[in-house]
């Protein structure tokens, strides 16, 4: 029999997973969750596991708690890591401690891995501390939405009022007007601060202040609705000076990234970290070669080469990939030469436990021979070159011009990846993008091939003139362009060129 995980997922934020969170999710063979799972705390799954969803919003029919119960026994018999995997904390609102009394009574064992709620969290992404010294020592937690088959409020809505500090609602929106008037009526002042935090922790996070008697006209003017917790108390007036969430330079920019996913993640991840709203769209996919021989053979004979020439990530994770294969490892380059091409290629093989012997400080073919001629003699040198299947012949054409003698390995292939097109160029039209990137060449091309040319008001970031150029070629206009032609160096161009047109 396998175990249930009852795991929380936190409040959206997949940066605000548990670590035994993210260890469970990555080993499991079954996820069941809720609506309010963010896509990018699922995204850590197998690609394998089996999901099911149970949330409020299946189209077909939504299960009842027993019947989720039983599902979550039946599984357990069936696979090794069930996880129950729920927004925020699971025994929070979450109806996880009905599940877990359930498990008891079928005898089947089960662990509890708390999240961070979503009470906590969503104000203190939009800078309201739910304690503060001085201001208020206690804070109730409290459902908004009790159940409306109930005659009498389970509530005790006049010790709310004057006997607890802040109310942070749960489920707040829908009946905030009736709540409050309540809290009013059991002696809180009418003009007692609160807010509502709507996508608490998602990029497309909103607040609306106000106080008991302006928030719910507020709330209802912009629109605001699930989910969204709602605050009471003095507290909320810290916002003032501690919103930080919404002051990042990205915040609320959507920006579609177009490298292959497997190499999208850490530029995704810096883009989210400034506060955009990250849209992958990998218009390739690396895919290892059919024909997995010749890199292995390379990998074998590796010691025979004076240097090894590496210019992406994926031809060292492949060719470490191939290494292994052949019963090898990173002693087999002993005495072998290494050069990067690029700094993150650098870093890459430094994950390896390989220093580059040799990091050219330009990328163009001229500088990169240039290093190597400084290092030794081209002429009689065996030279190898893992590298994508189709790559330029610059470099290769110009060392054997110098007497070298070079062996390129196909490492790896991109192949176009169109998954999403549809809806992606239904948004770009729509206008509801505002940044599209572009890394290299190909990326355009690809883009381009997809998507068209006709992206609405979003404009273009480009890592460099070759990549520009492209661009231009195929009918998109680009509006801001690296200085240094790497991923920091198109950041950095994105940001300077938000901060200089003021957002
Ligand atoms: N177990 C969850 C709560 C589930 S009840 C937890 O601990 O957070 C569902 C309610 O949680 C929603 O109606 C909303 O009030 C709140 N909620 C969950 N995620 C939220 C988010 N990202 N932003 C604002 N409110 C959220």
């Amino acid at each position: 029999m396998g175990t249930v995980y009852l795991v929380g997922a936190g409040p959206g934020d997949p940066g605000l997973l548990t670590l035994r969170a993210a260890e469970l999710i990555r080993d499991a063979d079954v996820i069941v969750h809720d609506a309010l799972v963010s896509a990018g705390v699922l995204e850590r799954r197998r690609s394998d596991a089996e999901m099911v969803y149970v949330g409020k919003r299946a189209a077909e029919h939504t299960l009842s708690q027993d019947e989720i119960n039983t599902l979550l026994i039946e599984l357990a018999g069936r696979y090794r890591s069930v996880v129950r995997l729920k927004g925020g904390d699971p025994f929070v609102f979450g109806r996880g401690g009905e599940e877990a009394e359930a498990l008891v009574s079928a005898g089947v064992p089960f662990e509890v891995v708390p999240g961070v709620t979503a009470g906590v969290a969503a104000p203190a992404y939009a800078g309201i501390p739910v304690t503060q010294r001085g201001l208020v020592s206690s804070v109730a937690m409290i459902t908004g939405h009790e159940d409306p088959t109930k005659d009498e409020s389970d509530l005790d809505w006049a010790h709310l009022a004057r006997g607890v500090g802040t109310l942070v609602f749960y489920m707040g929106v829908g009946r905030m007007r009736g709540n409050f008037r309540r809290l009013v009526e059991g002696g809180r002042p009418a003009d007692t601060a609160a807010a509502a935090v709507e996508w608490g922790t998602y990029p497309r996070q909103r607040v609306v202040v106000g106080t008991l008697e302006s928030l719910p006209d507020l709330v209802e003017r912009e629109g605001l609705g699930a989910p969204a917790i709602v605050v009471v108390g003095e507290v909320v007036r810290l916002r003032e000076k501690l919103a930080w969430f919404e002051s990042r330079p990205l915040f609320g920019k959507r920006i579609v990234v177009t490298r292959a996913r497997a190499q999208a993640s850490d530029f995704a991840a810096s883009l989210g970290a400034l506060g955009a709203e990250v849209l992958q769209f990998p218009t390739i996919r690396i895919q290892p070669m059919e024909d997995p021989e010749p890199l292995r053979r390379a990998a074998r004979e590796i010691n025979t080469f004076d240097w090894v020439l590496f210019t992406s990530v994926n031809g060292v994770s492949r060719f470490w990939d191939s290494l292994r294969d052949v019963g090898r490892d990173t002693r087999a380059l002993a005495g072998v030469s290494v050069c990067a091409i690029g700094p993150a290629t650098g870093a890459a093989l430094e994950m390896e436990g390989v220093r580059p012997d040799l990091i050219p400080s330009r990328f163009v073919a001229e500088a990169v021979i240039e290093a190597l001629e400084a290092e030794g003699e081209l002429s009689g040198s065996r030279i190898l070159i893992p590298r994508a299947e189709v790559a330029r012949p610059v470099l290769p054409n110009e060392l054997r011009a110098r007497g070298a003698e070079v062996v390129e390995v196909a490492a790896y292939r991109t192949v176009p990846d169109g998954a999403e097109a549809d809806s992606l160029r239904e948004m770009l039209r729509s206008g509801s993008v505002d940044l599209v990137t572009f890394t290299a060449s190909s990326t355009v091309d690809n883009f381009v091939d997809l998507i068209g040319a006709e992206i609405g008001s979003a404009r273009v970031a480009s890592i460099g003139p070759i990549t520009s150029a492209t661009a231009r070629e195929r009918g998109l206009r680009v509006d801001m362009e690296a200085r240094e032609y790497t991923i920091p160096g198109l950041i950095r161009a994105i940001r300077e060129n938000y901060a200089e047109r003021g957002q």
